[in-house]
């Protein structure tokens, strides 16, 4: 892996962060993401509590497998041990994006799923939004829930927190967190005006 490479990434994970705030999918400083490289074992990720309008490049972390600053001048996301823990557990994954995008995040406190209701959640997020159980932010144990749903998800919801996507690539998982957010805002509003039907053969 070449310093070009790792550069590379840090630029990925600075852009998809400012998109994602852009998108109001993070409010304040919530929500976080990182890339991995397996290879190296490091985990490229956005600094804790760090205003996104202000945010460069040099702002980045790189962190190995234990939580230890390889590069960066900042804190890196609260939520290191969940990153580590996906990344331990689900080989195909290459990238998290986790965020507290309102609508999907007013279902996680709810603890309520959401059924396949809408076209997308097939090919995107692979069948209907599963909650993983609360866990201490901070904790490893938030990322140890989540891994069951994400070996067959590309998302879910985590209970009374937020929404937790998954990705080979960095734009896989940002574009499966839009999914996760632009399914809730349908699901509620069709949930306002009617009785939303699931997918024939999705009923699961
Ligand atoms: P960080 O700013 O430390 O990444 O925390 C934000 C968050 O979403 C905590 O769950
Ligand atoms: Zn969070």
């Amino acid at each position: 892996m070449s310093s070009r490479q790792l550069t590379a990434y840090k630029q990925a994970v600075l852009l998809t962060a400012k998109k994602a705030y852009d998108e109001k999918l993070m409010a304040g400083t919530s929500g976080n993401l990182s890339v991995f490289c397996r290879e190296l074992g490091q985990v490229v990720i956005t600094p804790s509590s760090y205003d996104y309008g202000i945010m460069e490049e040099k702002d980045i972390v790189i962190i190995d497998l234990e939580g230890n600053v390889i590069q960066g001048c900042h804190k890196p996301s609260s939520e290191w041990k969940m990153h580590v823990e996906i990344y331990k557990h689900l080989p195909h994954v290459g990238a998290v994006v986790h965020t507290h995008s309102p609508y999907a995040t007013s279902f996680a406190v709810n603890h309520q799923e959401i059924p396949v209701i809408l076209i997308e959640m097939i090919p995107f997020l692979k069948g209907k939004l599963e909650i993983s159980p609360y866990a201490e932010q901070g904790s490893a144990q938030v990322g140890l829930n989540a891994v069951p749903i994400l070996k067959r998800k590309n998302a879910c919801l985590m209970a009374n927190h937020g929404v937790v996507a998954v990705g080979e690539t960095l734009e896989q998982a940002y574009i499966h967190s839009v999914y996760a957010e632009d399914t809730a805002k349908i699901y509620h509003m069709a949930l306002s005006c009617g009785q939303p039907v699931v997918i024939p053969g999705y009923e699961e």
